[in-house]
């Protein structure tokens, strides 16, 4: 763990089977308030009990625990919180739908998967993804959010003061929360200083979540910030220039989608395996990679389709895109 400022601590919750190592929680220690809870494992659980002891709290004495977003390594802990202590769960009001349209659909939600592999051109790989059926077939948690947040509200907590800015994109709900008297941002997912976050697509939704994310990253311009304290790799200082870099990383690869479309009309697999990956080449990933790969190069066509440079056909259940 480590001291931010005063009475702002950054807990280390260790995910072991995820690259990324940690979800980085933030405490208020003023405010008994924690910033997202990292995952729900046995060894997470300690690993924030013995952090808190460290600050002198014990998880009992929280009062609030505010979702950057609802992603399992953000979320994992706010069952064990709820159990022990009187915390109240903060989200933005996008969380509540989110999780109401989860309920709704779960029932589906392999058979969704595999219709959506078809639709971007990736049946062949289809008996992969039925070894993973019972995993999605169970039903994930749902997560009780007892106070819902909008953009723009001005949070007043004992000590701090934490303004809501929405930050759709990475996850629709996202939310990034400004601390103007440290000029703190904790940034969750939506901006961190190495990788870029995942912004991917699904066929069974109606939304264009890369020109949500770009407008929110446009969103964080020109804000006063000292340091960025994201939910996972490090803090760092140079908000602007990360927002730009982001920003052009995503034109560059927009650029690069529409050369591999130059010759002929592809699906978002054949699209996919023509295209840079900075994890590694495109034959090497494992299954799920791929499929994270190709969610993101979907949240792409997506955007460009919106924009009127690319041409989106369904034929035979399956996507085919080209230039226009
Ligand atoms: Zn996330
Ligand atoms: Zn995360």
């Amino acid at each position: 763990m480590k001291r931010i400022a005063d009475g702002v601590w950054q807990l280390e919750i260790p995910m072991r089977y995820n690259p990324l190592g940690y979800t980085y929680s933030y405490l208020l220690v003023d405010d008994a308030t924690l910033i997202d809870t990292g995952v729900g494992t046995g060894e997470a659980r300690s690993a924030l009990k013995d952090q808190l002891t460290k600050a002198g709290l014990k998880t009992s004495d929280l009062k609030r625990v505010i979702l950057t977003h609802l992603h399992r390594d953000h979320v994992g802990l706010v069952d064990h919180i709820k159990t022990v202590s009187d915390a109240r769960i903060y989200a933005h009001e996008k969380a509540v739908e989110i999780l109401r349209e989860r309920e709704a659909r779960d029932k589906s939600r392999y058979e969704e998967m595999r219709e959506e592999m078809k639709r971007l051109g990736g049946a062949g790989l289809l008996k992969l993804l039925s070894r993973f059926e019972l995993a999605f077939r169970r039903r994930p948690a749902p997560i009780p959010i007892d106070e819902t947040l909008s953009d723009g509200d001005l949070l007043k907590l004992e000590s701090s003061r934490l303004r809501v800015i929405w930050t759709p994109g990475h996850a629709p709900e996202h939310i990034c929360l400004y601390d103007m008297e440290h000029r703190h941002l904790f940034s969750g997912d939506h901006v961190l200083p190495q990788i870029t976050s995942h912004v991917s697509a699904h066929t069974y939704e109606k939304v264009d979540p890369l020109g949500d994310y770009l407008n929110s990253l446009e969103k964080l311009r020109g804000l006063p910030v000292d340091l960025v304290l994201p939910a996972h790799e490090h803090e760092f200082k140079n908000l602007e220039g990360r927002v730009e870099a982001l920003i052009r990383h995503h034109e560059r690869r927009c650029r690069e989608i529409k050369e591999a479309l130059r010759r002929r009309k592809c699906t978002v697999f054949e699209v996919s395996s023509k295209i840079s990956w900075d994890s590694r080449p495109w034959p090497l990933m494992p299954f799920w990679i791929k499929r994270m790969a190709a969610a993101e190069t979907l949240a792409h066509l997506i955007y460009l389709r919106n924009r009127g440079e690319v041409e989106e056909e369904l034929r035979n259940g399956v996507l085919y895109y080209s230039l226009k």
